[in-house]
């Protein structure tokens, strides 16, 4: 259930019941493109937190409002993206989860998709760890990779960042239809600087557009397919750890 729709009664029982786990979204205000909107990973967040609550069973889940805003630092200096320092935002979501804690909640997931945030989100559970009772989690997509490989036929210019291209397209085409725009979009061909991984290198400096790959080859069934190993993955960990 949402999170959002207890009230205060409610709140107290439900959220410290046993085998409850909180889910946190996490996405990004960021440009992709002209084909998806800026709140992509938010639309994305929001739908996967869903579908995990489905496995899990929504009387046993409570599903927080989206975080919205992420480091997004590789393409925060284009028109249109909202970059939040990384620090600022592993602080954030250690606030969020202390207040959390205070409700007695015993397990909290954060289900990201944005990778910038994950660094945020681990700097977030390493400083809870030991000092808040609640075990934490934070997801990026695990299990995805495997499915990626057997189902995307375009080429990939880096083999972790994927970014309105085949791949963040069809999770779109499968969780939010409604919000792409097929017409627009666009291939384009990307090659990473040789020093990208040694230096401080933004997206912006060798991308004319958020693209990074071949949008037009994305599908709905290509999305479905990594997202449901996606979810998969997520509640097989969480019921491991029950
Ligand atoms: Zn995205």
């Amino acid at each position: 259930m949402k999170y959002n729709d207890l009230n205060q009664e409610r709140a107290q029982k439900y959220l410290q019941s046993d085998g409850m786990t909180v889910l946190l979204p996490t996405g990004a205000i960021e440009v992709h493109g002209n084909h998806l909107p800026l709140d992509t990973d938010c639309c994305l967040a929001d739908a996967l937190a869903a579908k995990v609550e489905e496995k899990l069973g929504v009387d046993r889940c409570a599903v927080l409002p989206c975080v919205p805003y992420g480091q997004v630092w590789s393409l925060g200096d284009v028109p249109g993206s909202i970059h939040v320092d990384g620090q600022v935002l592993a602080e954030y979501l250690y606030e969020i989860a202390k207040s959390l804690d205070r409700s007695g909640v015993s397990r909290l997931a954060v289900i990201n998709t944005h990778v910038g945030n994950s660094a945020a989100a681990k700097t977030m559970m390493r400083k809870a760890a030991g000092v808040l009772g609640m075990k934490i989690y934070q997801f990026t997509y695990p299990g995805a990779n495997e499915m990626i490989e057997k189902v995307c036929t375009s080429e990939r210019p880096h083999n972790v960042y994927f970014h309105a291209d085949e791949i963040e397209t069809s999770y779109m085409l499968y969780l939010c239809p409604d919000r792409v725009d097929m017409q627009k979009a666009v291939s384009r061909k990307v090659t990473f600087p040789k020093d990208y991984e040694y230096s401080a290198v933004r997206w912006s400096e060798f991308m004319d557009t958020a693209v990074l790959g071949d949008a037009t080859a994305a599908t709905a069934e290509k999305g479905r397919r990594i997202i449901d190993a996606v979810v998969e993955t997520i509640v097989s960990i969480l019921k491991d750890g029950d």
